[in-house]
């Protein structure tokens, strides 16, 4: 399932889960009972270059992609704030 890039227009092989971002979601399970559980973890993984702009949202019974509110232009560089900082 989990084998390439969940942007359909990109679709890059997934090859080092170190690039990109892998997103994590319970989804619910067609038929109750088939693993003793109602539902069950999908894993959903994006390439370095898409998860620049995009992330993944659930959403009713399936996932879709989502653009990011704030680009960041150097792959999640963020400072720790002063709180972070104190502790
Ligand atoms: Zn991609």
């Amino acid at each position: 399932m989990m084998n390439e890039c969940f942007n359909p227009n990109c679709r890059k092989p997934l090859h080092y889960l170190r690039e990109g971002r892998v997103f994590v979601f319970g989804v619910k399970a067609d038929s109750e009972g088939q693993d003793g559980e109602g539902s069950h973890l999908e894993h959903y993984w994006l390439c370095g270059a898409c998860a620049q702009f995009y992330g993944l949202a659930q959403d009713g019974d399936g996932v879709r992609l989502v653009k990011r509110n704030r680009v960041q232009r150097s792959a999640d560089l963020e400072l720790p704030g002063p709180e972070a900082l104190a502790s």
